[in-house]
């Protein structure tokens, strides 16, 4: 089987949403860089709304050595 480039694109954004759903429930969680495979992502944690009143969060994930970023709202 061969992917065009694009389906290889899509595996890759594939795997870098199931990086940001392994970060949300777990922020000290050690994942490999989909994109590149040698870094270990970078986790932020942001939540956003009010303080007394959050409507959610936003997992940022970036890769140290590709720079590759991805993000992943979560709403409450
Ligand atoms: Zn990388």
């Amino acid at each position: 089987m061969t992917f065009s480039s694009s389906d290889q694109d899509d595996l890759i954004r594939k795997q870098w949403l199931k990086a940001a759903s392994i970060a949300r429930d777990n922020l000290e969680a050690k994942i490999d860089c989909p994109s590149c495979g040698k870094g270990n992502l970078e986790i932020w944690d942001v939540p956003f709304g009010d303080e007394d009143n959050p409507a959610g969060r936003e997992i940022y994930l970036k890769c140290p050595v590709c720079n590759k970023e991805e993000s992943l709202l979560v709403r409450n």
